[in-house]
């Protein structure tokens, strides 16, 4: 098949064609490759390695598989996407590929991923790189430093001003990559509002269904792509050809699932927020309102920044703070229709008392992950659980108040 335009047709046209010329076979769903060698060529030339070529000698290199999930995901991010084994080796590979004296990243107790701060730990012990916060100067930053920003932000699901980041990072000569992972496109497109680079845990959205581990860094300079390529042969941190199929597979669905994820979010921030707000509604559907103190969602956000940067529509992974630590954790593990479980972006919804995964958040914080199942579903499950909570909290007493949010 001829190759596809990706910037001629729609995200889903391309994402069920802009692999169907690398294929070089006549399979209609694409084969998993899983040979880990190929044969050389019958002029048998020496390899002369440059990072400015492709090389299809050993599967550490290139398979087919990877590169047909990577034309996708180059499809859906509109730049070119380079494949990794999971989203922190994705994060790993743009800190080697760019080793930046000094890295901003979100100040702790702010929010952010982690498992990032650990990578930071990793590059201080291999070369004294210097960490420095997120705030609205990003005091210390330099020529050639990197902030990396996650936005929207965990666990909040919070909108962060990429634009003003950017020009602020580019005002100081240093670059601005961002975590996209809670809002893929068409929800947003960091590149648009000035970002150098964008990652995503694929393990998320992207793959979708709680069954593949996987990373991309996206760059709009081809040149850049095919270093980050070269690297990735010796950082040994390429997808594998079953992983790199299970995403491809779901790639297929994406736009669709992205859609009916980001409406279902919208719908139960909006409802969660009455609740807390409308004590007549919610005492309609036999719930105390006062059990929801507040809720984090981008719909709620009232900055101007925030719908010039979530253009695509509303995020489906976001917290909510209960009034105490035992509402958060009864919610958690009575619900029927989401699985009490870390992790994001699935089609299943998911929730979680955080303090499960992170024992420096407020214990009253359970963040949701809406999948896309039917909204009025979801909705019954939770007004179900909050009004059981609500007739066995008649008994008993108030607990924990020391957090406001
Ligand atoms: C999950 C996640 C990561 C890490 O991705 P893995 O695929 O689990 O390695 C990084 N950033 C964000 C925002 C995430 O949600």
């Amino acid at each position: 098949m001829s190759p596809v335009n990706t910037k001629k047709v729609g995200l889903q046209t391309a994402l069920i064609h802009s692999d169907d010329a690398i294929s070089k076979e006549s399979d209609v769903s694409p084969a998993i490759h899983l040979s880990t060698t190929y044969d050389y060529d019958s002029d048998a030339e020496p390899i002369k390695w440059t990072a400015d070529k492709e090389y299809v000698y050993y599967s550490r290199i290139w398979n087919e598989t990877t590169s047909r999930a990577e034309a996708a995901v180059s499809a859906i991010v509109n730049a070119n996407a380079v494949l990794y084994a999971s989203g922190l080796a994705a994060i790993f590979a743009l800190f080697t590929h760019l080793h930046p004296k000094r890295v901003a990243i979100h100040t702790p107790g702010t929010g952010g991923y982690g498992g990032v701060v650990r990578i930071i730990d990793i590059m201080k012990r291999l070369s004294n790189t210097q960490v420095l916060y997120i705030d609205e100067n990003c005091e210390g930053i330099q020529k050639h430093d990197l902030i990396f920003l996650e936005s929207p932000i965990n666990p909040s699901g919070e909108c962060c001003d990429i634009a003003y980041y950017a020009k602020l990072a580019h005002s100081k000569g240093a670059l601005l990559a961002v975590d996209s992972t809670l809002a893929p496109p068409p929800l947003q497109d960091p590149f648009t509002l000035g970002a150098d680079y964008v990652v995503h845990s694929a393990t998320k959205y992207l793959a979708g269904h709680s069954d593949v581990l996987a990373g991309i860094v996206a760059t709009k300079d081809p040149k850049v792509a095919q270093e980050l390529r070269f690297d990735r042969i010796h950082l040994g941190s390429i997808l594998q050809p079953v992983s790199s199929h299970t995403l491809l597979r779901s790639l297929r669905t994406f736009s669709l699932r992205i859609q009916q994820h980001s409406k279902n979010g919208y719908a139960i921030a909006q409802h969660l927020y009455r609740l807390s707000t409308d004590a007549e509604f919610a005492k309609s559907l036999g719930i105390d309102g006062t059990l929801v103190k507040k809720v984090h969602h981008d719909s709620l956000q009232t900055e101007s920044f925030v719908r010039k940067t979530l253009v695509g529509g509303h995020v489906s992974c976001f917290s909510v703070v209960f009034r105490t630590p035992e509402i958060a954790k009864k919610f958690c593990t009575s619900l029927q229709f989401f699985h009490h479980a870390t992790s994001l972006g699935s089609v299943e919804s998911l929730c979680e008392w955080r303090l499960m995964s992170d024992p420096n958040v407020n214990p009253s914080l359970v963040r949701l992950s809406i999948g896309i199942e039917d909204i009025s579903d979801l909705i019954s499950d939770i007004n179900r659980v909050l009004a059981s909570v609500t007739s066995e909290s008649k008994t008993s007493a108030r607990g924990d108040e020391q957090y406001d949010n």
